[in-house]
C-alpha cells in the first residue's frame, strides 16, 4: 500500500507518518527531509536549494521527482511508501502517477490533514524551539502556508476525482488522529 500524507506545514504530516510507518510497516519518504539532508551535506544540489527552502517557496518539480525515483524504483520499498510532503503541485501528482505506473505500483490513499493558519503558526513556533529548522519562524510559516494554499487546490481536486482523498481533522489530539487514520487504512486494506 502506498499512501500520500498531505497538508500545510505544521499539520502533523511528519508525526502521523512516523506513526503509520510503525503500525503498518511502511517507509516514510519525506522530500523535505531529503532536501534538508542535501543542504546539511553541503552538496551541489544543497547549495542550489537552500535559499529557496529558507524563503518558503517550493523547489522545482524536476528536483523532487528525481529524488523520489530512487525510492520508487527500489524493490525494498515497493508498495510500502508514505509520501510525506510530496506531491505538492498538480504536476508532481501527475509525475508520481507516471512513475508509480512505470514500476507497477499506484497510490492507494491520500490522507489530507486539515488545520488552520492559527494552528500552523503555533505548531511551527513550538517546533522551532525543538528542531531549530531554518525555515521555521512565524514570517516564513505564513509564507509556506500561502504557498500551500496556492498550489494545493488542484492536487486535492485531482485526488478527489480519483476517489482517493480522505480528509482528517488535523486539529484533533494526536492520538485521535492516529486512530482515525488507522481506521481508514484498515478499511482500505480490507
Ligand atoms: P517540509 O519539510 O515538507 O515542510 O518541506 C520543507 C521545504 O522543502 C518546503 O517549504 C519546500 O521548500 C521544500 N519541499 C519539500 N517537499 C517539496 C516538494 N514536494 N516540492 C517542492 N518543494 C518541496
Amino acid at each position: 500500500m502506498n499512501i500520500i500524507i498531505f497538508g500545510p506545514p505544521g499539520a502533523g504530516k511528519g508525526t502521523q507518518s512516523k506513526f503509520i510507518v510503525n503500525k503498518f510497516n511502511l517507509y516514510q519518504l519525506s522530500t523535505g527531509d531529503l532536501l534538508r539532508k542535501e543542504i546539511k551535506n553541503k552538496t551541489k544540489l544543497g547549495s542550489e536549494i537552500s535559499s529557496i527552502i529558507n524563503s518558503g517557496e517550493l523547489v522545482s518539480d524536476e528536483i523532487v521527482s528525481n529524488l523520489i525515483e530512487k525510492f520508487v524504483s527500489n524493490d525494498t520499498y515497493k508498495n510500502k511508501i508514505i509520501f510525506d510532503g510530496y506531491p505538492r503541485t498538480l504536476n508532481q501528482a501527475k509525475n508520481l502517477d507516471n512513475l508509480l505506473d512505470k514500476y507497477k505500483q499506484k497510490v492507494d490513499i491520500v490522507l489530507k490533514l486539515s488545520v488552520s493558519l492559527q494552528t500552523v503558526k503555533k505548531r511551527i513556533l513550538e517546533r522551532q524551539t525543538q528542531e531549530k529548522r531554518a525555515d521555521d519562524n512565524e514570517e516564513i510559516a505564513i509564507k509556506r502556508f500561502k504557498t500551500y494554499e496556492k498550489s494545493s487546490e488542484p492536487v486535492i481536486d485531482y485526488y478527489k476525482q480519483s476517489n482517493l482523498l480522505k480528509v482528517v481533522n488535523g486539529e484533533a489530539a494526536i492520538s485521535e488522529i492516529n486512530s482515525e487514520i488507522s481506521g481508514i487504512i484498515d478499511a482500505i486494506k480490507g
